[in-house]
């Protein structure tokens, strides 16, 4: 691959830059046996087999009485004698005969004869005799045994991200641990003399990092061991010692800051001396200047240091390239169609992803563009709950037209209606 450092180079595309960050991840390979209670988002290395039917009897799916439809009167009159009961936990084991029912409840064994189950509200009980005039057909209201999964059968495969709804399956096998692949290492560095930890007082010119705290925020979603390197000043020397401890720490670097052309940025200098780099140059607003390659058998990411450059270049490469590196299959960060509220300023050449609010609306997904998008403003991210992306071809864009978002983490499940405003 070619080291691309050259001003000069065409930028390159967003699409063809995360195909080439996410090649460049290379799944790691140990894996771990952890409790299910901790596995959330974490990635199965391999498939989990169900080790028992689910349910693992034949059960009710109502509170009523079982019986055998082929002794049942299809559509007329129907009288059984209760002859057992059978409860959740408590199963009946008597077999089920003609004009015989078992009283029975949700959850409960079927027992042995019945194959269907009469609705108790659509019975009519005298001492032990009951009476319906409902219709009876085999398998009405029953679940068989392993209909959810049969034992054998795959509840996920190897790659699977796992959420709380693979982990809740896996509990009702039985099920409670997991082999995953290990957490992904990732030493996390900034850089920038100007910079302060949060909490300490400030010297003249100076500001806080706070791409470190975000970035490591972020990282927590995400199934990894974070390594902090803390803040690197701005010189050669240091820039490369760290990238090499980080190396050998680490499957992937991520830094921010350094990685333009001041005369105080030395991150890709110091990344193509201790490695390679693969690209530099995306044709994209905010984080042009994001840098990618290898540094010994790290990847290496180099984000722009502004606070909201930071933060986009690593929702849009980063977090896949740590999906991948993690085992599981990347997919790019998933538009969703929307309509602009107003007119958006975009120049073609790079594709854009402003800061903005979607809500809902009766016809689909509104999106407006949250004023001034200067890649400092860290404020305006906190109030977006979207990033809207004007496309590398586009020119302005009018109210009316279709564009689409980007959620931003969180967001997903409370989007406000439109008429909320
Ligand atoms: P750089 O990419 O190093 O040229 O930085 C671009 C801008 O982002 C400058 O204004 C930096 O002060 C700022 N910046 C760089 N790193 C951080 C950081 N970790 N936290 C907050 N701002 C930063
Ligand atoms: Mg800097």
């Amino acid at each position: 691959m070619p080291v691309v450092t050259d001003k000069r180079t065409p930028l390159l595309p967003v699409d063809d830059a995360w195909r080439q960050a996410v090649a460049l991840a290379q799944p790691v390979q140990e894996t771990e046996h952890v409790a299910c209670s901790g596995a959330v988002g974490r990635v199965a290395a391999e498939a989990v087999r169900a080790p028992i039917d689910l349910p693992p009897f034949d059960a009710s799916a109502m509170d009523g009485y079982a019986v055998a439809s082929s002794s049942s009167a299809g559509a007329g009159v129907n009288l059984w004698r209760v002859v057992a009961r059978s409860a959740a936990g408590h199963p009946a084991t008597r077999r089920v005969g003609a004009g015989e029912a078992v009283r029975i409840f949700t959850g409960a064994a079927l027992p042995p004869g019945a194959d269907a189950v009469v609705l108790q509200e659509d019975v009519v009980a005298t001492g032990e005799t009951i009476e319906s005039s409902a219709p009876v057909q085999a398998e009405q209201n029953v679940r068989r045994r392993g209909n959810d999964v049969p034992q054998g059968a795959a509840l996920c495969a190897a790659g699977t991200k796992l959420t709380a709804y693979h982990l809740a399956w896996f509990a009702a096998c039985g099920i409670d641990t997991v082999r995953v692949t290990r957490p992904v290492r990732v030493a996390l560095l900034s850089t920038g003399d100007e910079l302060a930890p949060a909490g300490a007082p400030l010297a003249p010119g100076q500001i806080y990092d706070s791409n470190r705290f975000a970035l490591a925020t972020l990282l927590h979603q995400k199934p990894v061991e974070v390594q902090d390197f803390g803040c690197v000043p701005d010189r050669l020397d240091a820039t490369r010692n760290a990238l090499g401890e980080a190396a050998r720490k680490a499957d992937v670097i991520v830094v921010s800051g350094g990685v333009s052309v001041g005369e105080a940025d030395f991150v890709r200098d110091a990344a193509a001396e201790a490695g390679s780099l693969d690209f530099w140059r995306i044709a994209l607003k905010p984080g042009k200047p994001l840098a990618v390659g290898r540094v010994g058998d790290a990847l290496f990411f180099g984000l722009p240091g502004n606070p909201v450059s930071t933060i986009v270049t690593y929702l849009l490469f980063v977090a896949s390239a740590v999906d991948a590196l993690a085992g599981a299959k990347p997919v790019p960060p998933l538009g969703l169609p929307a309509t602009l509220t107003g007119p958006v300023r975009h120049t073609p050449g790079r594709r854009e992803y402003l800061r903005g609010v979607v809500r809902r609306s009766a016809n689909g997904l509104q999106a407006t563009v949250a004023g001034d998008q200067g890649s400092n403003r860290i404020g305006t991210l906190a109030t977006a709950n979207c990033l809207v992306v004007a496309d590398e071809g586009q020119g302005d864009l009018a109210a009316g037209d279709e564009v689409r978002v980007l959620l931003l983490s969180g967001e997903r499940d409370h989007l406000h209606p439109a008429a909320l405003e």
